[in-house]
């Protein structure tokens, strides 16, 4: 305030603006002394000549040392960016994000402009962008339009450690352009100490280490293995906040996933009303991929006096994202994994024990300002016997289909020799090829169709860009986009709470009617929704989440502008379920499945034992045969998003893929029972 009152004539008021630029400059001069405070700092000089001594370099350093936010600024200012853009890839998106708005504030510029991201479905950069944080995936589709990357300058392939698919894939590219672009620096960072590994990889790459700020962390087992985790972990958090002086330090849970986290939220709230007034306020601040922008500020703002922060987070504030001032950490040793049989070609989500490597990181999370501790639910022999050292790579556990065709549009064509740093099973490669062939993506001689080109144009799973594709032939793209848009924002277009259950499933049942099945369905909320002029109200009123329907608005615009370029126009074919349906089958043939006598299914081409998910709208119907979505392993293996379909269907289809003997009811030669409302 003195500050603002000095030099001010007695005669003038200042004007609000004036504060407010002079307020600005002091948060601005904070942010510059902040950033000379993190453990980076000192090593600034140090790692720009060793990024200008060499072309590639392994970066190893703690989570929070400042490697994501600061050293595409350091570059910046050393003048990287006269030569070309600095690009830096985050495994998540929110992490993408919320280091970017990070960045912009350092920077003081808007975000956008000088300071961007661009994540699936969503770019926030410019022309003027010149630092750009961006998903992994979304690197690796800039490839297909810029082969040499040539508006690079650096290219920063952060969180390594994490291995996921699409940072695998990269390694490789990035290593085969680094070859002819000599003026390209290659940057690979990573949080933890493998780094050998890396830069074996990159051809014995030297490695920069930036000493870590790290204080003791006090690890506590559970004596016996706990039954209900989430019950565990919400009475641990509990007793910390009682029992300690909230100034003491903040809390940070790891749940698995968005469901978790907000029943933990209701848990929370529900027993801290118990405790009375006496206890000090305790904010609880979730944290998640699909949580909304606006809230996921939220947990980096600083911790009121005389109040405790509780963080949920799923496994993104492991090391994606460094939250200030948490003591504690409570780690119920789970997180959600991809899984994947490359012999039936079925993937699916789990919750899976985390491996060490990941416990620790966790456990560090508590002791980066001060000594912290640790609370593993649990127990020492559990974490000494059961857990692995090293979470799997992606790449070795999931489904190749999308990066296979990635890799035959840029142009590569022998993938068992592709510079892996850790091979897929060769299995998991042919699976890939084998449904891109069966989705007509790829020829006899694995090259590139017409139908795969306009596929690939796609930022979407290869099921998804054929039905896309396939509706073309079917005279209903403008459903079909609709409907990938819906099924592209997960499941959490419904909204159900916990007082209004019967209102909100009655509400979801009325887009049921005539047992359409779930894709009709989201269909039918999309186009209801855009009827009432994207009303927010008529959400409400349906148990319908804005926020979703806003965010399949954006997808399907982009879809609309990928349709042009693909040359597929856009037709509607009123309401032709059959046509509809028909399309969605055309990518999904693969997804199939037949009733069984017991009321579960098997799947058709491998033949597994699944169940129609209990939110589907086909739940109390069970068709006969089904076309479903994808798999989710919860107690059973559930199919997620489920259509009825006609067996003739999949011969007249996918005559390739499936024979007559495939598709013949065994129990009766005529039309099967309920395929009659299909149509
Ligand atoms: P690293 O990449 O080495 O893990 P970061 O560069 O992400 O480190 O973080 C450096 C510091 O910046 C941390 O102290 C963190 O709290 C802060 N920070 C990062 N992102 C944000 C954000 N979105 N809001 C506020 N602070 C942030
Ligand atoms: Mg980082």
């Amino acid at each position: 305030k003195a500050a603002v009152m000095d030099g001010v004539n007695v005669d003038q008021e200042p004007s609000i603006d004036s504060i407010e630029k002079t307020m600005a400059k002091s948060a601005f001069e904070k942010l510059q002394e902040d950033r000379k405070t993190l453990p980076m700092y000192p090593y600034r000089d140090d790692l720009l000549q060793a990024i200008n001594d060499h072309q590639v370099l392994v970066i190893v350093g703690e989570t929070g040392s400042g490697k994501t936010t600061q050293i595409p600024q350091y570059l910046h200012e050393a003048g990287y960016t006269k030569r070309g853009k600095i690009g830096c890839t985050q495994p998540r998106r929110v992490a993408a994000m919320s280091v970017a708005a990070r960045v912009s504030q350092e920077m003081g510029v808007k975000l956008g402009h000088e300071v961007g991201y661009s994540i699936r479905f969503e770019d926030c950069t410019s022309e003027k962008t010149i630092l750009k944080y961006m998903t992994d995936g979304m690197l690796l589709r800039e490839f297909l339009g810029e082969p040499d990357l040539a508006s690079y300058s650096v290219i920063m392939v952060d969180e390594a450690h994490e291995r996921t698919l699409s940072t695998d894939i990269l390694f490789g590219l990035v290593k085969d352009i680094s070859r002819f672009r000599p003026d390209l620096k290659l940057l690979i960072s990573s949080a933890t100490l493998d780094a050998e590994k890396f830069s074996d990889y990159f051809d014995c790459a030297p490695i920069f280490k930036i000493p870590g700020r790290r204080f003791p962390v006090e690890i506590h087992y559970t004596k016996a293995p706990e039954a209900d985790y989430l019950d565990a972990a919400v009475v641990t958090a509990l007793q910390i906040h009682v029992t300690q002086p909230p100034g003491d330090g903040d809390i940070l849970i790891f749940l698995t996933g968005q469901e978790e986290i907000e029943t933990a939220e209701e848990i929370i709230k529900h027993r801290i009303k118990g405790l009375g007034t006496k206890i000090a306020e305790l904010i609880i601040c979730p944290i998640y991929a699909n949580l909304p922008t606006e809230l996921q500020a939220k947990i980096f703002e600083p911790t009121p006096e005389g109040a405790r922060k509780v963080v949920l987070a799923t496994n993104i504030a492991e090391t994606s994202l460094t939250i200030d001032g948490i003591k504690y950490v409570i780690d119920p040793g789970f997180s959600k994994m991809k899984s994947y049989n490359p012999r039936t070609g079925m993937e699916s989500l789990l919750v899976a024990p985390i491996s060490k490597a990941s416990a620790n990181q966790r456990a560090g999370r508590s002791g980066r300002t001060g000594p912290g501790k640790c609370f593993r639910l649990y127990t020492a022999y559990n974490y000494m016997n059961d857990l692995e050292d090293n979470t799997v790579p992606e790449i070795q556990r999931t489904n190749l289909a999308n990066v296979v065709l990635s890799l035959k549009s840029l142009g590569i064509h022998d993938l068992l020799n592709f510079d892996f740093m850790d091979p897929p099973p060769a299995e998991a490669l042919l699976k890939a090829l084998e449904l891109l062939f069966a989705l007509s993506a790829l020829n006899k001689l694995g090259e590139l169709t017409k139908v795969g080109r306009r596929m690939a144009e796609f930022p979407l799973d290869p099921m998804l860009s054929k039905m896309i594709v396939a509706s073309d032939k079917y005279k209903c793209s403008d459903e079909i986009i609709s409907i990938a848009a819906m099924l592209s924002v997960g499941n959490s277009i419904f909204y159900r709470p916990k007082d209004k259950q019967v209102h909100a499933d009655n509400a979801r049942m009325n887009f049921h009617v005539g047992n359409v099945g779930d894709h009709i369905a989201l269909l039918k909320v999309y186009s209801s929704w855009r009827e009432t002029d994207f009303s927010t109200q008529w959400c409400y009123e349906n148990y319908i989440q804005v926020r979703s329907m806003k965010r399949a608005r954006d997808i399907r615009d982009q879809l609309e502008g990928l349709l042009e370029r693909v040359e597929i126009e856009l037709t509607s074919n009123d309401n032709d379920y059959e046509a509809i349906k028909k399309a969605i089958t055309s990518g999904f043939f693969p997804h199939s499945a037949k009733l069984q006598k017991n009321g579960s299914y098997r799947t058709i081409k491998h033949p597994q034992t699944v169940n129609v998910h209990p939110s589907s709208g086909l739940a109390q119907v069970l068709p006969r045969w089904v076309v479903y979505h994808e798999l989710v392993l919860t107690t059973k293996e559930y199919m997620r998003q489920v259509t009825e379909l006609k067996p003739d269907w999949l011969v007249e289809i996918a005559p390739h893929y499936y024979q007559l003997k495939d598709v013949e009811d065994s129990s009766s030669k005529k039309m099967p029972r309920g395929t009659g409302r299909a149509s």
